[in-house]
C-alpha cells in the first residue's frame, strides 16, 4: 500500500469539469494545491476556477495523457469515464482511487452483484438482456417494478416504472439501449444517504446520515440530521463502513439507501465521488466532503465530520434560478452556491443553497415561505 503524500503546491488533475469538480477545485485551491481539469467545454464550471484546463473529449487518449503528465495525482468527478483511459493515466501519474470501483459503480448489474457479494442488502432484482428474460423476471418479481438501463442513467433518466402488463412494451424499449436491471418497487419510508471517505492509509471518516427528498427523480432537498430512528442511523453508517471496507475504498463513496418502515435498509446505488446529498457539509460540518476528498486522495489525515448545526440543502434547478436571483437581496444567512453555468435549462442543476438553522423545521419553513420552489 502506497504511503505517498501529495503536499500543497502539487497539482491535482480532475477528470470532468462540472459542479462537483468545481467544488473539489475550490477546496483544493483553499488548501494551496494547483488544479488542472479535463473537460470538453471551454468554460466548464471547474474550468472557470482551475489553474490549467485541457479542453478535449474524455475519449481522447492524448488529452488524458496530457492531464496525467501535468498532475501529481488524478481524481474524477463523475463515473462515466473510460476505465482503460484512467488505467493508462495511472502509468504516468498517481491514481490512488484506481479504476475498479469506477467499473462497478457505472454498471448497475456489477454494482448490485458487488453489494450483494459483500453480504449487504439490495432490493430484489434481476439483470435482463432480452424481452423474453424481462417477461420471465417480471413474472418472478411481480408488479410494480422499475426497469433501469445498466449504464448511463442519472437523475431518473433511463428508467421506467412498470405498474402493470400494459407498460411492459415501453419497458422492453429500454432494452434497445443495452442490458437492464429490473428491481422491485419499494414503498420506502425515506431515502437516505451516507458519504464515507477513506485515504490510502485506510483511515475512514463518515459524514452524518442525510435524508433526501427527490422530485421528478432529481434530488430536491437534503435534511440533516435525518429524521430517522437512532437504530436506523446506526445501521446506515454500519452498511456504509462495511461496503467501503469490502471495496477497499480510496477517496469518497456516496451510498444511497432506502429506509423501510420497519427500519430495515436496502442499498439503492453508489457513487464513487462527492455527491449532491453531501453539499450541506460545506457549511454544516467541520470538514466539507470536498476538502475531505482532497485530503483522502492526497493521503493527508481526514478531518472531523462533526455537524455544527441542523442544515437543509435545496437544489437550484434551471427553473428556480431567476426567482432565486431576484429574491437574493432579501435572503439573509442563505449560503447560495451557483455553478457558473450559462444556460438555465429546466431540470439542470445550476446551484444549491444551504440553510443552517436551530432546527431542520425552521430551515424547511423558511425555504417554503420564500416561494421559489412551488409545492
Ligand atoms: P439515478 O441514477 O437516476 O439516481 P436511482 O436508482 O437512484 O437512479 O433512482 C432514482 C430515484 O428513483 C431514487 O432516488 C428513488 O426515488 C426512485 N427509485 C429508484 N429505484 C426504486 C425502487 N426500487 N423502489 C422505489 N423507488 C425507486
Ligand atoms: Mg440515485
Amino acid at each position: 500500500m502506497s504511503r505517498k503524500v501529495i503536499l500543497p503546491g502539487g497539482t491535482i488533475g480532475i477528470i470532468g469539469g462540472g459542479q462537483l469538480g468545481r467544488m473539489m477545485a475550490l477546496s483544493a485551491k483553499a488548501m494551496g494545491y494547483r488544479v488542472a481539469v479535463l473537460d470538453p467545454t471551454p468554460e466548464s464550471p471547474c474550468g472557470q476556477v482551475a489553474d490549467d484546463k485541457i479542453i478535449a473529449p474524455y475519449s481522447s487518449q492524448e488529452a488524458m495523457e496530457q492531464l496525467a503528465e501535468r498532475s501529481d495525482v488524478i481524481t474524477y468527478e463523475f463515473e462515466n469515464i473510460d476505465e482503460d483511459a484512467l488505467e493508462n493515466a495511472s502509468r504516468i501519474t498517481w491514481v490512488p482511487q484506481g479504476s475498479e470501483l469506477l467499473k462497478v459503480a457505472k454498471d448497475r448489474i456489477a454494482e448490485k452483484e458487488t453489494i450483494t457479494s459483500a453480504g449487504l442488502p439490495v432490493a430484489p432484482y434481476y439483470p435482463v438482456k432480452t424481452e423474453q428474460e424481462l417477461i420471465g423476471a417480471a413474472d418472478e418479481l411481480g408488479f410494480p417494478f422499475v426497469i433501469k438501463t445498466a449504464t448511463g442513467g442519472y437523475d431518473g433518466k433511463g428508467q421506467v416504472v412498470v405498474k402493470d402488463e400494459q407498460i411492459l412494451s415501453e419497458a422492453a424499449g429500454l432494452l434497445s439501449q443495452g442490458p437492464c436491471v429490473i428491481e422491485k418497487w419499494l414503498s420506502f419510508a425515506k431515502e437516505i444517504s451516507v458519504i464515507i471517505t477513506r485515504n490510502t492509509n485506510r483511515e475512514t471518516a463518515v459524514f452524518p446520515v442525510a435524508e433526501n427528498i427527490h422530485e421528478n427523480n432529481i434530488l430536491h432537498q437534503t435534511i440533516v440530521p435525518a429524521r430517522i430512528s437512532d437504530l436506523a442511523e446506526k445501521k446506515a453508517i454500519e452498511l456504509a463502513v462495511l461496503l467501503a471496507n469490502a471495496l477497499e475504498l480510496v477517496g469518497t463513496l456516496a451510498v444511497e439507501m432506502f429506509l423501510m418502515k420497519d427500519d430495515s435498509i436496502f442499498i439503492n446505488e453508489i457513487a464513487p465521488r462527492p455527491h449532491n446529498s453531501g453539499h450541506y457539509t460545506i457549511e454544516a460540518c467541520e470538514t466539507s466532503q470536498f476538502t475531505q476528498h482532497i485530503r483522502a486522495i492526497c493521503n493527508l489525515p481526514l478531518g472531523s465530520t462533526a455537524l455544527h448545526k441542523p442544515a437543509v440543502m435545496v437544489n437550484v434547478l434551471g427553473e428556480h434560478q431567476e426567482k432565486l436571483l431576484t429574491s437574493l437581496p432579501g435572503l439573509r444567512d442563505w449560503n447560495v452556491h451557483l455553478y457558473g453555468k450559462n444556460e438555465a435549462k429546466t431540470g439542470r442543476k445550476m446551484g444549491h443553497a444551504t440553510l443552517i438553522r436551530s432546527s431542520v423545521d425552521e430551515a424547511l419553513q423558511e425555504i417554503e415561505h420564500i416561494g421559489i420552489w412551488p409545492k
